[in-house]
């Protein structure tokens, strides 16, 4: 993930002309509602865990046996919590790598049920550190504690939740693969793009999308991302007033901020579902965390509260929508 406000204009173009071809969805499925349902108890221990066992295989940049090995435990994992599970592979070429092996891990959750929610984090590690103040550590692969193992915590926590405390509703999470080696303004999102042009199933959709990137930080702070306003106001503004009601308003605040190019992006244009970015991106001095694309991106800057915090919201957030009641 990197700060694209440059080409917002152009996205804002690409938008308005996408938004003119295709009819709107309906912001929300009116649902009946039925009793209220128990939400688990999301562990930030657990969600740290998730994150130290990412980074014990290495750095997982596509193409890289440290990326094979972890993309083996990731879908064993979702196996074990009993996920069907798909392994869409694809070819990803950025900076110096040409057709890298890359695969996006797709683990279903009641694959019959209709009513679907789509979960997303992207699962690559970024090859350089560009923003590392040391100049001689700028060509070396970032652990990316945060920048992508951060999403995959959580979302693999939420796996364990959804396996031990079942819930009426089809969750698809889906971790791409190759969103985080880009540079200017290409080869970003490859993932994504793969995923939206060739879905994992014939007309595949979900009622909404909640993207996770860069959610682990100790001082994170998630503000309403203009992307995500543009496409899915709705859903943003529910997630929020939910945040708010569990006292998790520290991190997911008021301030709107100009589009990010993330994977959410093209969840909305290919795959036309509602996607919503949450992602650490309010900082004053260019907006990501000091240790975005840097080495500083490792476990100690990851905080199990914030972990905790962004897990549980999300969670609330499909357990109340499986009785109606988000
Ligand atoms: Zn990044």
């Amino acid at each position: 993930m990197t700060i694209r406000y440059v080409i917002f204009l152009f996205l804002s173009l690409a938008i308005f002309s996408c938004q003119e071809d295709k009819p709107k969805r309906p912001e929300s499925v009116v649902k009946t509602k039925k009793p209220q349902v128990k939400i688990p108890t999301f562990s930030g221990d657990k969600a740290f865990a998730n994150i130290e066992k990412q980074l014990d295989f290495g750095t997982r940049v596509p193409g890289t046996p440290t990326h094979k090995a972890c993309k083996n435990w990731l879908v064993d994992e979702f196996k074990n919590y009993g996920a069907e599970v798909i392994e869409q592979d694809f070819k990803a070429s950025f900076l110096s790598v040409k057709d890298a092996e890359s695969t996006n891990i797709i683990a279903q959750f009641n694959p019959e049920n209709k009513e679907r929610v789509l979960l997303c984090a992207h699962w690559d590690s970024r090859l350089i550190a560009e923003k590392d103040p040391e100049e001689s550590m700028r060509d070396k692969p970032i652990m990316g504690a945060d920048d992508g193992g951060s999403g995959v915590g959580v979302l693999l926590e939420i796996a364990r939740l959804i396996h031990e405390n079942p819930i009426d509703l089809g969750i698809d999470i889906v971790l791409f693969d190759a969103e985080d080696n880009g540079l200017d303004r290409q080869n970003w999102c490859l993932g994504s793009k793969h995923w939206g042009k060739n879905l994992h199933k014939k007309n595949y959709t979900a009622e909404f999308g909640i993207l996770l990137d860069m959610v682990g930080a100790k001082d994170a702070k998630f503000p309403m991302e203009e992307i995500s306003m543009r496409y899915a106001q709705g859903y943003l503004k529910r997630v929020w007033k939910l945040a708010e009601k569990m006292k998790a308003d520290d991190l997911f605040i008021k301030k709107k901020i100009p589009a990010i190019e993330d994977d959410h992006l093209h969840v909305n244009q290919l795959a036309n579902i509602p996607t919503i970015d949450i992602i650490n991106a309010a900082h004053e001095d260019g907006t990501f965390g000091a240790h975005h694309h840097t080495h500083d991106d490792n476990i100690d800057i990851i905080s199990k509260t914030t972990l905790r915090k962004v897990g549980q919201v999300v969670t609330a957030v499909i357990y109340n929508h499986s009785c109606g009641r988000f």
